[in-house]
């Protein structure tokens, strides 16, 4: 991995009262056009930053809402009750990362998107960085292990 950053990285809500701290280096950064996310997002996707769940520390109170993925699993999204500023969502199919939204980072420029996915879906005004490797739907296990070995 080679995003450029010293120290961890630090985010939070909108309103302040939920804030975070990343204490590891994300494996990866990504864009995802999925309906969910863009109807979560208020605008055309979301970015996540996905990290270890142990290198993770947040403090102040979330709200969450569970809604199934397309592969059954569940998608718990975690926000802000007070400001409803989204934060992180977990997977129940994958044990470990955490996707925290790039939104709520305090430097956005910290992490480096590396890809984007559900790119078929994405809204015709939200055009898809054509520098990035894009999927048309969720990436195999396979595709994802390629695109994390070139870093
Ligand atoms: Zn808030
Ligand atoms: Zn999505």
């Amino acid at each position: 991995m080679s995003d450029d950053h010293n120290g961890p990285l630090l985010g939070g809500c909108l309103c302040g009262a939920v804030r975070y701290e990343i204490g590891v280096e994300p494996k990866t950064t990504a864009h995802c056009y999925c309906k969910d996310c863009r109807k979560a997002s208020g605008t055309g996707h979301c970015t996540h930053v996905v990290v270890q769940e142990e290198g993770f520390s947040i403090s102040g109170e979330v709200a969450a809402y569970d809604r199934p993925a397309d592969s059954g699993n569940v998608v718990r999204r975690h926000f802000c009750p007070k400001c409803g500023s989204a934060i992180y969502s977990m997977n129940s199919g994958m044990t470990g990362p955490v996707f925290v939204r790039a939104s709520s980072l305090d430097d956005p420029n910290a992490v480096t998107p590396r890809a984007s996915v559900y790119a078929s879906r994405a809204p015709k005004w939200d055009p898809i960085d054509p520098s990035l490797p894009a999927f048309a739907e969720m990436p195999t296990q396979a595709e994802r292990e390629a695109m994390t070995a070139k870093g």
